[in-house]
């Protein structure tokens, strides 16, 4: 039996019900309308089904507001507007009224459906529609999102199931820390994380007012609308930290005139964000668990040019010469929760969301006034996340240990833990025991591998102490019988001498302090990073005592066979090369035969692929793949797979990739 809607009682499917009940047609049309009248059947297909009931309220010359499933806001420049949300698209039968006869833009300050369940009429009549940068998927790909979107199981409980059924074609995104400019207005676009965590803020001038248009983070004077929007991970008060850091900002600015999505907009801005603040401070401190607030994070001086923010989520370092120019290593997220909350709901194609924290600090409390060099102690995100903000807004120049090189500047090419999507051009590079100058100050960079293999271990001479930056390699534990840790992630890349190298590197240089990728700068100790060596030495030995490959790197790297780029981006109707790339771990050359599995209608130049790898080192081949031009659309990513013999060993499909498909139209 074919399965049908059945109810498990009777095991009659509703179909068979209504037919039965001989009622045909009539029973249909009367099951979907609820008054019982007999009327049209309901469109069911159409997202919206009622009109509100007001018209259009003039807040300012050239500002209106009509109340629809949310506030919408028109923004007036002779006959033509743009929109702040949507709703249901009623306000487009009601702007013949303001004389305007051209509407040149949506713009949504996020994803609910309440803000843009109309959007489908906006897409009939060609109005391009802006959407905040990290929520775009949520609009353009809403369906994936259900297919996706666990309900059993659920401790992510944030309230991303008020996305839109359907998807919704998107015209520009708002980038964070961006200007959007439109006629004789310019809107500064500020990340707004709270109600949502991609929601973004509008501020500009209107009609002589500094404006916010605020989405849903503030209701009206010291209100929200709801609190359940403000917690995403299961009885946590993340959401409410969030809140609190945005709307600070937001109290920065100064705005004039806040314009919320629901509520009035107001004047008492000052106070009303305030009461606000204050009253979700009260929240956070009753029901965090003694958590710290990431917008109270203080940097502090650890010598006087060296300042540390170790509450960020890694620890960022602003080295700060005399002349004012600051070099920095690392810049992440926030605050562990910032990073935490960003990274869970990124999407597959895009970085995590990002705020901008602690220059402030920095420049008024430790004179700094450029940040002219950023370095990543290594490859994670954790580490970077602040990078390209820092590059675009900041003209920062990014330097890093040459092996990152690479993984920076195409981090599609790669599989490994933890990498940020997004591209960072390097300006300079540096070689293993290479040294250089900055300033008053001269560095000397060493390659330091087993927390990832693309980590740095840099040292200088900072205010008479010999400082070691080390990234993630140790760090210290508090307990008095294992003063420092390491820990040990497989897929960052790891042999099986890695982490015994990175400590004999720093026991040689012999600093007096360790500034580390977490926590704080500590004094180092040689007697305790003897231990941790000595540990690290056993650690080398149970792997070839476990392992069951005499070359045991086999059995520690799942990427000694990989495919570059891992993530391939292709034209349906072209082709583009793929590389197979080999670490030989054998003491003897390796000889290596290949061949493709790919989808149905994709072809491979070349049906078999040798390649031989001398010992210890790495190789590569490959050929190109092209992808059939009427590839289905509702397919856009896919899979590839190598299927490999080794000197003569079948080993069957053990590399794989993932291939995004595009279009030109
Ligand atoms: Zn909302
Ligand atoms: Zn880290
Ligand atoms: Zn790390």
């Amino acid at each position: 039996m074919k399965k049908g809607n059945t109810s498990r009682k009777s095991g009659v499917t509703r179909r068979d019900f209504l037919r039965n009940a001989g009622t045909g047609l009539m029973a249909v049309e009367m099951a979907g309308v609820s008054t019982g009248k007999a009327t049209e059947p309901a469109n069911s297909d159409s997202a919206v089904h009622f009109t509100p009931t007001g018209g259009l309220i003039q807040i300012s010359p050239n500002l209106y507001l009509l109340r629809d499933t949310c506030n919408v806001y028109a923004l007036r420049d002779g006959s033509r507007t743009i929109l702040i949300d949507f709703g249901s698209g009623h306000i487009l039968n009601l702007l013949g009224n303001i004389g305007v006869s051209k509407v040149d833009a949506v713009l949504h300050t996020h994803h609910h459906r309440d803000q843009c369940q109309g959007d489908a009429r906006a897409v009939a009549e060609r109005i391009p529609i802006f959407v905040p940068e990290h929520e775009r998927h949520f609009f353009e790909d809403a369906e994936t999102y259900w297919r996706t979107r666990r309900v059993f199981h659920q401790y992510y409980v944030c309230n991303d199931f008020f996305t839109v059924t359907r998807n919704i074609p998107v015209g520009g995104v708002l980038r964070d820390y961006d200007t959007y400019r439109w006629g004789p207005y310019s809107f500064a676009i500020h990340p707004t994380p709270g109600h949502t965590l991609g929601s973004v803020s509008l501020i500009g001038a209107v009609d002589g007012k500094k404006v916010a248009f605020s989405g849903d983070l503030i209701h009206s004077p010291g209100k929200v609308a709801n609190l359940y929007e403000l917690q995403y991970q299961y009885g946590s008060t993340d959401g409410v930290d969030c809140a609190i850091f945005a709307l600070t900002r937001m109290r920065e600015q100064g705005p004039e005139l806040i314009c919320p999505s629901h509520g009035d907009p107001f004047n008492q801005t000052e106070q009303g964000l305030a009461d606000l603040i204050g009253k979700l401070r009260g929240w956070f401190t009753a029901y965090s668990g003694g958590g710290a607030l990431t917008v109270d994070n203080k940097p502090y001086a650890v010598t006087p040019h060296l300042v540390a923010s170790y509450q960020t989520t890694s620890s960022s370092y602003a080295l700060i010469s005399d002349s004012g120019k600051a070099l920095f290593v690392d810049y992440g997220s926030a605050s562990g929760n910032f990073f935490s909350s960003y990274n869970t709901p990124a999407p597959v194609h895009d970085r995590m969301g990002f705020v901008e924290h602690t220059l402030p600090e920095l420049k008024s409390r430790f004179g700094l006034k450029s940040v002219d060099v950023i370095m990543p102690s290594h490859m994670h995100d954790d580490h970077l996340n602040g990078f390209p903000h820092l590059v675009r807004h900041h003209g920062a120049k990014v330097w890093c240990y040459e092996n990152m090189v690479d993984v920076l500047q195409n981090p599609r090419g790669y599989n490994l833990g933890c990498i940020l999507a997004e591209p960072i051009k390097i300006d300079r590079s540096f070689r293993n025991g290479e040294t250089f100058k900055w300033e008053e100050f001269e560095f000397q960079v060493f390659h330091s591998p087993g927390h990832t293999e693309y980590q740095m271990a840099m040292f200088v001479t900072i205010d008479g102490a010999r400082v070691a930056f080390t990234g993630d390699a140790f760090f210290p534990t508090g307990s008095p019988d294992s003063l420092l840790r390491h820990n040990l992630i497989f897929r960052n890349w790891v042999e099986n001498d890695s982490h015994v190298k990175s400590i004999r590197t720093i026991l040689e240089h012999e600093p007096n302090v360790v500034a580390p990728g977490h926590g704080k700068p500590f004094l180092s100790n040689k007697a305790d990073l003897e231990i941790l060596k000595g540990r690290l030495e056993d650690q080398q030995k149970y792997f070839f005592s476990v392992i069951a490959d005499p070359d045991c790197n086999f059995g520690l790297n799942p990427s000694w066979v990989r495919f570059y780029p891992y993530q391939l981006r292709i034209k349906a109707g072209s082709s583009c090369d793929v590389a197979l790339h080999v670490r030989n771990y054998r003491s003897a050359p390796m000889h290596l035969e290949a061949a493709l599995v790919l989808p149905p209608g994709w072809k491979a130049a070349s049906e078999v692929f040798e390649l031989t790898i001398p010992p210890g080192q790495d190789s590569s081949t490959g050929c190109s793949v092209s992808v059939p031009e009427d590839w289905d659309r509702n397919k856009p990513r896919v899979a590839l797979a190598a299927d490999i013999r080794v000197d003569g060993a079948y080993l069957g499909q053990i590399a794989e990739c993932v291939a995004d498909i595009e279009y030109s139209t």
